[in-house]
């Protein structure tokens, strides 16, 4: 190759800086409704977003700093690549089974001052943006640290947030803080309220006024980055910048931002775009731009599980107590019993060898609860130092195959930062070795895991089930939060609820204390509306018996994997109703979450024409069951009951 003359180069630089302000860069979906335009302001690289020629974000910051150079400022532009993306994939453990993704990818190179490149690459589908930033090699260094993305969302001045506020590291339960536990405020301006140290965690969504929706999160997050977040809103330039994770996580132990070996990629940043809320539900671009980091060692089979732990709490981690759950797994044909924290100390491993004999030979599996820990909080319970270190970790899961346990549930870890990243990997890659599958409690959010790890489950990231069992304030804003998840957490990702709770009130006795204000139907209709392959659900002995037998019968049958997940209707915090399929069998189920009877006509074409089972709660909220045919239209007029809900079948 000819090289160019040294001044002709800065000469056609010039020219591309110039065609870049002036005459912008865009990249638009298949359909060609999303559209993302980038330019270059003043040596600042930034982007805006319409849908249907409506702002969706307004010119937003791009780049990044690192240790080596800066590249969100002095930024030229240096030439594009356009190229066109169409992939299919099969995912057992997500909404969908089988996923086909089209996007039209642009790749632009740019240069910052010191001459190093960096290239931005958006990848733009009919209702999801991703973009994430390559590093070159920079001469000699094969090697840095990216200490901050400028990377901005600035949203028209009308939008509402329904944002989760970051927690303070180190504060909560026995300093375990954050773990993605603070739940959502639904429709707030922005800016509103008290200043954020910590921002707000992913996903975040936000309702663009007339314009249509937006759910920002991040995927493709590994041992090779830390996990970020949103700051809080800046009242002088309007902007949400991706933060990375506060130094005081994990003690103030361990780095933020990350170490990249060069050439290195970021995260994948991610904007779902709708002008209606189906899209935010449908979404599967938290796997559409992953793939699986390695293979999966068996056949990994997710279901149903008992959890004595959920109600009769920390006094049933006991041998006699664990037989009862297994029976209630065996009676209901469930797969797995989870054994909660304690077992360690409270039955051993000797008697646990007994005890997973014994659950095998009733057709029930093992899955033991872990702590994380380790250094990063103080959570007391056992078994402890088991999981943080390879020696000890490897020992174990060595142990675990031998007996006969099939998956885990590892608690307590500290925060996003890289390091914590390269735990949560550790203990999937060495699962996976010893057949184990994996589930995450007091964790963050899992960003694309389904399918980057084979034996990955899930991850709790939400006011979970426990809450309802702690908190009054959490009881009396159970239903406002079911009607988030399928808009917001868990639509990104499984969410390990640990729900399903049939006692009428949430303690051991079912008597005078923690009365639940939900619907039976209600929580039958979140074991559809909440997705995890593996449930552990909140199922008592004495549910056996003192519920109506078709309850009961539905939890028998009700699946945990899906092929198929669609919007029906609904708005965040007030009402959701969504569809999923398993095989050719339906389940629609809708939950209420205002004062007033809901009475909602829903286009159910899915299944016009059907005889269906309808489970649903009478003017008094006592649950009745009844056959009945689906409209040839596909019409469907239902009333949910204030905190009620209903299922069709
Ligand atoms: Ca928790």
């Amino acid at each position: 190759m000819k090289l160019l003359p040294s001044s002709l180069l800065a000469f056609c630089s010039t020219i591309f800086l110039v065609s870049a302000s002036a005459q912008d860069i865009t990249v638009a979906s298949p359909n060609k409704q999303l559209k993302v335009t980038i330019a270059v302001t003043d040596g600042k690289p930034m982007y805006s977003v319409t849908y249907n020629n409506q702002t969706m974000l307004e010119n937003s910051p791009l780049g990044l700093k690192t240790n080596e150079g800066d590249f969100s400022t002095g930024i030229k532009f240096l030439s594009k690549e356009e190229s066109t993306i169409d992939k299919t994939y099969e995912q057992a453990k997500i909404k969908k089974s089988q996923v086909h993704y089209v996007a039209n990818k642009l790749s632009c190179t740019f240069e910052n001052a010191k001459q190093h490149k960096i290239k931005l690459v958006f990848q733009v589908s009919d209702n999801d943006i991703a973009f994430r930033y390559e590093l070159a090699t920079m001469g000699e260094r094969f090697a840095c640290v990216v200490e901050k993305e400028a990377t901005g969302y600035k949203f028209p001045a009308t939008t509402t947030t329904f944002l989760s506020g970051n927690m303070q590291p180190m504060t909560g339960f026995a300093r375990t803080a954050p773990s993605y536990e603070s739940g959502y405020q639904a429709d707030a301006p922005m800016g509103s309220g008290n200043f954020r140290t910590e921002g707000f965690v992913f996903p975040a969504l936000f309702h663009v006024g007339n314009n249509g929706w937006v759910l920002l999160s991040e995927t493709g997050v590994s041992s090779l980055y830390c996990a970020s977040h949103l700051s809080d809103y800046s009242k002088e330039t309007g902007i949400y910048t991706l933060d990375f994770p506060s130094i005081k996580q994990n003690n103030g132990f361990g780095s933020t931002g990350a170490a990249l070996s060069l050439p290195g990629v970021t995260p994948w940043r991610t904007i779902t775009v709708g002008d209606n809320l189906k899209p935010i539900v449908e979404t599967t671009i938290p796997f559409d731009v992953v793939e699986p980091l390695y293979e999966a060692s068996r056949n990994y089979k997710f279901g149903k599980s008992t959890w004595s732990w959920i109600v009769w709490q920390d006094a049933s981690m006991n041998y006699k107590d664990q037989v009862t759950f297994i029976d209630l797994a065996a009676s209901l044909k469930w797969p797995y019993i989870l054994i909660d924290a304690l077992w360690d100390t409270n039955i051993g491993k000797d008697k646990m060898k007994e005890l997973i004999k014994y659950a095998n030979a009733k057709g029930v599996d093992v899955m033991l609860w872990y702590n994380s820990n380790g250094s990063v909080n103080d959570a007391p319970q056992g078994p402890r130092n088991k999981m943080a270190t390879a020696i000890e970790r490897k020992k174990e899961m060595k142990w675990l195959k031998e007996v006969g346990v099939k998956g885990l549930k590892v608690d307590f870890f500290g925060g996003d930062k890289q390091e914590t990243m390269r735990l949560y990997e550790d203990v999937l890659s060495d699962a996976n070795d010893y057949g184990l599958m994996i589930d995450f409690h007091g964790a963050t959010l899992p960003r694309g895991w389904e399918r980057m790890y084979p034996n990955f489950i899930g991850s709790e990231a939400v006011l979970a089930s426990e809450m309802l069992i702690f908190s009054q304030g959490v009881r009396d804003t159970e239903a406002f939060n079911a009607t988030l998840h399928p808009f917001i957490r868990n639509t990104v990702g499984s969410m390990e609820f640990g729900g399903v709770l049939l006692n009428k009130y949430l303690v051991k006795s079912n008597q005078n204390r923690n009365q639940r204000l939900t619907t039976d139907v209600f929580q039958l209709a979140t074991a559809i509306l909440f997705q995890n392959a593996v449930q552990m659900f909140g199922l008592t002995p004495n549910n056996l018996s003192d519920v109506p037998a078709f309850e009961i019968d539905f939890m028998k049958k009700v699946p945990t994997t899906w092929d198929e997940t669609l919007y029906i209707d609904g708005y965040p915090g007030k009402y959701s109703v969504i569809a999923r399929r398993n095989g050719t069998q339906w389940y629609v189920a809708g939950v209420n979450a205002t004062k007033e009877v809901l009475k909602l006509k829903l286009n159910l074409s899915i299944i016009s024409g059907k005889k269906v089972t309808l489970y649903n709660d009478d003017a008094s909220k006592v649950a009745y069951t009844k056959e009945l045919t689906i409209d040839k239209n596909g019409v469907f007029e239902v009333e949910i009951q204030p905190s009620g809900g209903f299922v069709i079948q």
